[in-house]
């Protein structure tokens, strides 16, 4: 018996899983706590709720409404456009009046989605997309954008931060991919950490801190379509191997919230899915923190996945499952049927308890509870002179040269050039998503300094020098007329032809086909058709193809959305001020069907009939972790520490890498690793680690990765990680060692 006692005593004082530890502070304010504000702070309005049609003007009565009557815990968004921090700052602080006039005096958690830098405050400065980011292979780099986020939210009063996107880009039709850190595993996790930890390292505390939000929680880049908020079919082996590492170690990085996924995932919508949002995600993956859904996806349980009768069941159905805040957002339904489902004991108030910890005891650590106010120490952190060149070291590293015949870049700098295309004279198209405005596409928002591809141009090579056919606005119709191209060309030296994606985010960005549009391509075509060499220019966030006029181009030039910053690097590397050092993160595919992805099977590996040979299956117009540079590298030494690896040891992997060519530059190595047989069919390869080094013309340099079984793992069919006895290859650009795992 006593030993009983004794074990039962020791197992109440394990902490469940997925609970989370509160402070005396929020246990006592739990107790004092009605079920209405228990709901009310389960509770997220869009800041449209509660302001004028008037943008940034908040509604006494609709503001009173929602604090007091229905006692929300948290607003997010924006009308309609950015805000100037004052306005903000107002805004902030009204809410946080209206607060303290409750009788808890708790005060309202602010969240905004900083996509790469702060989105939705006026001058703020705007960095490359992820998919740009990760072409950048710096996860330091990462981590400095994210803490300049960090402190322009702050400084705006806002301290939480709907970021980043830990979806991995495997379907490139997806209108997210953009957002997306590529198609790869170990880039996704080592950026997406990177980011996590410098928007959070401080301590949320501190001015320079907010909280972060892993999203979308799981696989919503999986979707079949490519559409966005489409169905996801997906079997539990893949998304453990390619969707979940990501997530697992964002939570060990220590991310305080989380989002779940818009869609469904073979049949059972995630915002419905106890096993995915409960068993998984607490137990498994051990997260304590708060989980919010994504806009209005609760109820869309009912009104939009028909798996909910009633939208009462659908908060009954998100709740148990294991949500713990709702982004309503437009109305204050939730509440109520919350209310409802709770006193007819459709939900436990266990559960409500559970989550209204969890949402207060963020609030404490956010300092909500000191001071909800914007701080002064914040203001101060917001539009620094440096962001300016950091976004601009951000631009440069992303950008990523495709192709360059008979070293048809750098241009001299006495060039006549003629700048066309839709993209040239544009600033939507530079930056993309989620800038000033949801979409990104009105520039009226942008700062006013903001630099066109042409104005970057002329800027550099003399406004004498560069020419134009382009108007403003990508849809002008003056910018797909090609008998105006190919007489404007008739002076130039060369043509730098512009073509790519205009801004859009979501749903929006849904296309029917990844081919660049006929109109774009009649453009390359008839610049191609000059004689002069064309410098095709790609803003895009995900890969359009452009195979038909790929052999036309002398020099392809990929520069995603790269942000603020994007003209002036494109200018910097034209002109060769800057030696460019991005690798794709993606594949880029030819056409629909050569849609293989870097780490594919042995069987995608071989294309029958045609050709038996390894490596034919993969053929895509450039592959994965391509990326030219004005200067040569060349790979000698690859060594391994020993020809065996065991359980508890670990491998050094050298090599040596030399700047051969006549410039300096930067240049990432990567690590990849094969193995010959499994029990699952093994990838082809697969990136385990990458280093990016700066190496003077002529230097050389030895690099060396450690490796350790966790790095050869993968989820065999019991669904377990595992690493397996077998021989396997380490691979470095042409060099191989094998080594054996035992
Ligand atoms: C998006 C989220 C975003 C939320 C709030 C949703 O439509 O899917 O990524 O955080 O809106 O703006």
């Amino acid at each position: 018996m006593k030993k009983l006692a004794i074990l039962l005593w020791f197992i109440a004082l394990l902490p469940h899983y997925g609970q989370t530890q509160s402070s005396p502070k929020i246990e006592a304010l739990l107790n004092k706590m009605t079920l209405d504000e228990k709901i009310g702070q389960m509770t997220q309005v869009t800041l449209g709720v509660v302001s004028t049609p008037q943008d940034g003007v908040l509604d006494t009565g609709k503001l009173a409404t929602a604090v007091e009557k229905y006692k929300v815990g948290s607003i997010l968004n924006v009308t309609n456009h950015a805000l100037s921090v004052d306005q903000w700052r107002k805004v902030i602080s009204r809410i946080q009046d209206e607060a303290a006039r409750t009788r808890l005096k708790i005060p309202v958690m602010y969240g905004l989605d900083g996509i790469h830098g702060q989105t939705y405050t006026l001058n703020a400065t705007l960095f490359p997309q992820n998919i740009a980011m990760a072409a950048t292979r710096d996860p330091e780099l990462a981590a400095a954008i994210a803490k300049v986020a960090a402190k322009e939210l702050r400084a705006s009063g806002v301290r939480w931060n709907f970021a980043p996107v830990l979806d991995c880009g495997r379907q490139p039709l997806w209108s997210r991919f953009p957002e997306t850190y590529g198609e790869d595993v170990y880039i996704g996790t080592t950026m997406g950490t990177a980011a996590i930890k410098a928007y959070e390292e401080d301590g949320l505390k501190t001015p320079t801190a907010v909280a972060s939000c892993m999203k979308h929680y799981i696989a919503y880049s999986a979707s079949r379509t490519g559409k966005d908020r489409t169905p996801i079919y997906l079997p539990e082996i893949e998304m453990r191997e390619y969707y979940l590492p990501q997530f697992r170690a964002a939570v060990k990085a220590g991310a305080s919230t989380l989002m779940v996924n818009s869609a469904e995932i073979n049949g059972t919508p995630v915002h419905a899915s106890k096993y995915l949002l409960t068993d998984l995600l607490r137990k498994e993956l051990g997260f304590k923190g708060v989980v919010v859904s994504d806009w209005e996806d609760i109820v869309r349980l009912h009104t939009r996945h028909d798996v909910a009768a009633t939208p009462r069941a659908a908060v009954a159905m998100a709740i148990n499952a294991g949500i713990d805040m709702s982004m309503v957002p437009n109305d204050f339904s939730f509440f109520e049927l919350l209310k409802e489902a709770v006193q007819k004991g459709e939900v436990p108030v266990s559960r409500i308890d559970e989550a209204v910890r969890r949402i207060l005891t963020l609030k404490e650590k956010l300092g909500l509870f000191d001071n909800p106010y914007p701080e002064d120490a914040a203001a101060a952190n917001f539009g620094r002179p440096e962001y300016q060149s950091l976004a601009l070291q951000a631009a440069h590293e992303a950008i990523t040269l495709l192709k360059n015949d008979a070293n048809t870049l750098p241009l001299a700098r006495t060039s006549k050039i003629l700048v066309a295309g839709p993209s040239a004279r544009s600033i939507t198209a530079l930056n993309g998503c989620w800038s000033y405005t949801w979409q990104g596409n009105d520039e009226r928002w942008y700062p006013s300094d903001s630099k066109t591809i042409l104005d970057a141009l002329r800027d550099k090579f003399g406004a004498d020098n560069v020419t134009t056919s382009a108007e403003k606005g990508f849809n002008s119709r003056a910018n797909y007329d090609t008998t105006a191209l190919k007489t404007a060309a008739s002076g130039a030296d060369a043509i730098v032809l512009c073509l790519g994606e205009n801004a859009y985010a979501e749903s929006p960005g849904n296309i029917r086909d990844l081919v660049l549009p006929e109109e774009q391509l009649a453009l390359a075509r008839a610049a191609a058709s000059t004689g002069k060499p064309v410098i095709l220019v790609l803003t895009e966030g995900r890969p359009r193809f452009i195979t038909s006029i790929a052999p036309l181009m002398k020099a392809i030039v990929m520069a995603y959305w790269s942000g603020r910053k994007t003209a002036e690097a494109i200018s910097d590397i034209l002109a060769g001020d800057y030696n460019p050092d991005g690798r794709l993160p993606f594949s880029y595919p030819k056409s629909m069907g050569e849609i293989v992805l870097y780490d594919r099977k042995p069987t995608e590996d071989v294309r029958e009939v045609f050709n038996d040979d390894r490596g034919a299956g993969y053929d895509p117009l450039f592959p994965f972790g391509w990326g030219l540079s004005y200067t040569t590298f060349e790979y000698s030494d690859l060594k391994l520490s020993s020809d065996k690896l065991n359980a508890t040891g670990k491998l050094t992997v050298t090599i040596t890498v030399k700047n051969t060519g006549s410039r300096d530059g930067k240049h990432t190595v990567e690590l990849y690793t094969h193995e010959h047989y499994a029990s699952i069919t093994p990838n082809m390869r697969r990136l385990r680690a990458f280093k990016k080094i700066t190496l003077k013309a002529g230097d050389s340099q030895t690099v060396s990765f450690s490796l350790d079984k966790n790095d050869l793992a993968f989820v065999n069919a019991e669904l377990h990680m595992v690493t397996e006895p077998g021989e396997f290859d380490a691979m470095i650009g042409d060099k191989k060692a094998t080594f054996t795992y035992q």
